[in-house]
């Protein structure tokens, strides 16, 4: 419990300021941690956080074994819980968890994902959700997720174009 310091001591990078108010660092850098996490959903969204990608279960728990987390079921309740929570997406195609890179909880989700490096990138396509709705309305569906994976080579692992 309350193992984690609240920012640190300040002082450490900038002179020259005597007017004593805190320095927000890095405030808009994305993904800080979540509010309300158990303290697995913690450790699971920090090891993703520092993975910086996106990691498969087993990677998530080799990553945790340090800090005392053994069971696979522990890990997969926490990667669940995020889920819920609308903060990482699961990708069946390369069976991965990662960060979700938008606010708040969302249902349509289009990830671009590279069959050569195994990586994905969430992108947003609105066009997808203004058609997805009124079709799930006359088909009166109660849709929880719909989730597009388009697969092929990222721009990193496309040869050079000539
Ligand atoms: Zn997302
Ligand atoms: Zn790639």
């Amino acid at each position: 419990m309350g193992s984690k310091k609240n920012g640190g001591k300040g002082g450490d990078g900038h002179n020259g300021c005597d007017h004593g108010h805190n320095h927000e660092i890095a405030k808009d850098d994305a993904q800080a941690e979540p509010k309300g996490l158990t303290r697995n959903e913690t450790l699971v969204w920090d090891a993703l956080m520092e993975a910086g990608a996106g990691l498969k279960a087993y990677e998530i728990l080799d990553r945790l074994k340090e800090k005392g987390v053994r069971a696979p079921m522990t890990v997969y309740r926490a990667l669940e819980g995020l889920e819920e929570k609308g903060l990482i997406h699961k990708l069946a195609g390369i069976n991965a968890f990662y960060p979700c890179e938008h606010d708040g909880p969302h249902d349509v989700q289009v990830f671009l994902v590279c069959e050569t490096c195994a990586t994905a990138k969430e992108v947003e396509l609105e066009s997808i959700i203004a058609e997805l709705r009124p079709l799930m309305r006359q088909s009166s569906f109660q849709m929880k997720t719909a989730r597009l994976e388009a697969r092929g080579v990222c721009s990193n692992c496309q040869p050079a174009a000539a």
